[in-house]
């Protein structure tokens, strides 16, 4: 039996209207889809982009699902905690050494059950070790680094079911692997315009997430600001945490430093460069991921998360 949140707990997923005298100079509207809110621990996308996962594994037979992840990984958090409550076991494929003390996402992902295998960086990237999972664990599912692939992009699909979507002119995202933007893309309708906001540093000629959403989309009314990754995933400075906090300050809305720090930063960068006309209705996936913030220095951010 897949494990579903509670019907409570989707329902406790919010829109939130912004307010900022921009907006208002600008007559715009902005919205926030709070998916941060669905589940304490399966937050945001997580969620969605797992469930079809989980229904295969189930619809096998396996034992478990194997995955990757970062010691931060969102992904790997929310899947061992949705297979403990599937009844699947988990294995959680580590990037990087076996580290003395654990991160606070290790330990948890640890506690719901989940062994971890620890991978040398460069063993990380090797397609060779996902062949090798393979042979060695027949009685597992094999789920990509971030719950990336088609079952993603169909449980990304559900995500703007959860509100009113076709009022929206503009729909903006984070893109990690891209799996959440192709499952939003999807499913809007073709006269809106999906803006998607790279968390990784990419060269535009050449760009794993921009690949994997043309392989999984057929639509064409998306584009992707590449201005606001800080120079790479997980990067940071001062920037973006004192613009996490004055946004958390202005609206009650806590980001993560990650994802979607960037992704509320360079909406509004975007607001400020005029890129939205009058009229526009843009709804915003806060995607949630906020566990990945107790890597900071305690102190630095004015909110828990
Ligand atoms: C994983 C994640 C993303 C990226 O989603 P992709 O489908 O990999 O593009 C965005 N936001 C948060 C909070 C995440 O945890």
């Amino acid at each position: 039996m897949i494990y579903l949140p509670d019907l409570p707990d989707i329902m406790k997923v919010a829109a939130q209207t912004l307010t900022d005298p921009i907006f208002e100079q600008l007559k715009i509207n902005v919205t926030v889809l709070r998916l941060d809110k669905i589940h304490a621990i399966i937050s945001g996308n997580k969620w969605f982009k797992l469930k079809y996962y989980l229904k295969r594994a189930s619809d096998l037979q396996k034992k478990g699902v194997v995955t990757f992840g970062g010691a931060f990984s969102n992904h790997l958090i929310a899947t061992a905690y949705a297979c403990k409550q599937s009844g699947l076991s988990s294995i959680g494929v580590i990037r990087g050494e076996e580290p003395a003390v654990y991160s606070p996402t290790l330990q948890d992902a640890g506690s719901y059950g989940m062994k971890l295998l620890f991978q040398s960086r460069q063993a990380y990237k090797d397609r060779h070790l996902i062949l090798e999972l393979q042979q060695s664990h027949p009685d597992y599912l094999l789920v990509e680094e971030g719950g990336r692939g088609h079952l993603g992009v169909k449980g990304a699909e559900e995500i703007l079911h959860l509100v009113p979507s076709h009022h929206y002119t503009h729909i903006l995202c984070a893109i990690g692997t891209g799996t959440m933007i192709s499952g939003i893309i999807n499913s809007a309708l073709v006269t809106q315009q999906i803006i998607g906001i790279p968390v990784i540093k990419m060269a535009n000629s050449h760009c794993e997430a921009v690949e994997f959403i043309n392989a999984h989309t057929t639509a064409v009314n998306f584009s992707i600001q590449n201005d606001f990754h800080f120079g790479g995933y997980a990067k940071k400075n001062n920037t973006l945490i004192q613009f996490m906090n004055d946004f958390y300050h202005q609206h009650a809305i806590p980001t993560d430093f990650v994802y979607t720090g960037k992704l509320f930063y360079g909406a509004m960068k975007l607001v400020e460069k005029n890129f939205f006309v009058a009229g526009s209705n843009i709804l915003i996936i806060h995607s949630g991921g906020l566990q990945g913030n107790r890597s900071l220095p305690e102190g630095l951010l004015h909110f828990n998360s």
